[in-house]
């Protein structure tokens, strides 16, 4: 009780003594059909032809596009894919080169995002992104690629897309539990950015209204995926939550799914949802009044507790041995989560690091 009165009277101000917060200038245009102002956009930009890219899964939606641009579309490349490698980059690049394309149209998930993002850097080409998930990649001025089995980020503004079309009509196909995980990832950016060092009272609103407009949304989505009101809503969400990965610098949650990702093969957004819960609950020993906001959101007694009972209510995977990982990997990922100290509200130390993994693996609820 005391806590919660603690966070009301907290929440009546978001100012900081000090602050520095950088914002990039990027155009959003939202609605339910924003895809068809995709020729506008262009237009606006000054750009006449568009290389309009997305996995071989989404093809079909390429060859919409393409035939929605006509003669601004100088052609597809449908090879996108999870990890973003620089073979492929480098493929699409040519591709781009050899069709004369002056832009890209992104159309996908973080993936697809992510390979916009790797012709840019090459060719320093402006992009479209139209996102047709939550993972947030959209709104950073971030590429992670990989090689020879290495993933390394970059942060540049040569990366950051300069429009994005949020259209809910496009995500209303994104499976059930794609739904879920690919949601808690995008919760993931809001939740650390409440306790990053560089946040802002900007960045703190749009991750407490990212985080909301989850809450009220998923569970409509999940009732009701076709449904287009609550599919918006979730969009909202993502593009508050990537808005916010984009501006402040994560911390422990980001580099153990970094480190499983990488190391262990895991899947992306599945990784946050389990991942989620157990890394709030290590930081909210240290920083409970900047993690306070969670607990309120969701009527909860506290950040990590709320964020296992949504998961589970929204039924996300809750092990990561259910991902693959073998139980023996676990000393290795507490290792090499441990290795290269980095920031974080509460020192990142091996043992405890050992026992949130062991929970983590075995689906149990965070340690309190
Ligand atoms: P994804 O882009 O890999 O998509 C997963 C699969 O879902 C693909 O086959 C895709 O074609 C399909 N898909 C996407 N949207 C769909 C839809 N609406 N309907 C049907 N199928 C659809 O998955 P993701 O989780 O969006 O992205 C993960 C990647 O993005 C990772 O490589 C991650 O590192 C990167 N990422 C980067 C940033 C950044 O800021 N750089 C941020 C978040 C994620």
């Amino acid at each position: 009780m005391l806590m919660r009165e603690k966070t009301r009277a907290r929440g009546m101000s978001l100012f900081q003594e000090e602050f520095v917060a950088t914002s990039a200038a990027v155009r959003v245009r939202f609605g339910a059909g924003a895809r068809r102002a995709v020729g506008d956009e262009m237009e606006a930009l000054g750009v006449r032809r568009a290389l309009v890219l997305t996995t071989a899964q989404q093809a079909a939606t390429a060859d919409e596009f393409a035939a929605m641009l006509g003669e601004r579309s100088a052609g597809t490349f449908t090879g996108a894919v999870m990890h973003t490698p620089v073979a492929v980059s480098e493929e699409a690049t040519e591709v781009a080169r050899r069709l004369g394309a002056d832009c890209v149209v992104a159309v996908g998930g973080g993936s697809t995002t992510g390979l916009g993002k790797a012709i840019a850097l090459r060719t320093d080409l402006p992009q479209i992104v139209v996102p047709t998930t939550y993972a947030g990649s959209e709104a950073t001025p971030i590429l992670g690629q990989t090689e020879g089995g290495r993933k390394t980020t970059i942060t540049s503004p040569k990366v950051q897309p300069e429009v994005i079309l949020y259209d809910a009509e496009l995500v209303r196909t994104l499976p059930v539990p794609m739904t879920v995980t690919s949601a808690l990832n995008a919760m993931a950016h809001a939740a650390e950015g409440l306790y990053a060092r560089n946040r802002s009272p900007m960045s703190t609103l749009m991750a407490i209204e990212g985080l909301r407009a989850f809450r009220d949304a998923l569970p409509r989505v999940v009732a009701e995926p076709a449904g287009l009101k609550a599919r918006g809503e979730t969009l909202y969400g993502a593009w508050l939550c990537g808005t916010v990965l984009g501006q402040v610098g994560m911390a422990l949650h980001h580099k153990l799914c970094h480190t499983l990702g990488g190391s262990f093969d895991l899947p992306h957004a599945e990784t946050h949802a389990i991942v989620l819960p157990h890394a709030i609950a290590y930081n909210e020993h240290a920083v409970p009044d900047l993690l306070a906001p969670i607990a309120e959101i969701f009527g909860a007694a506290s950040a990590g507790g709320a964020l296992h009972h949504f998961a589970m209510s929204m039924k996300a995977p809750l092990a990561l041995r259910d991902l693959g990982l073998r139980e023996a990997d676990l000393d290795r990922a507490a290792d090499l989560a441990t290795e290269n100290p980095y920031w974080n509200p509460r020192p990142v130390e091996r043992d405890a690091l050992r026992r949130l993994l062991q929970a983590a693996w075995a689906g149990e609820p965070p340690a309190a």
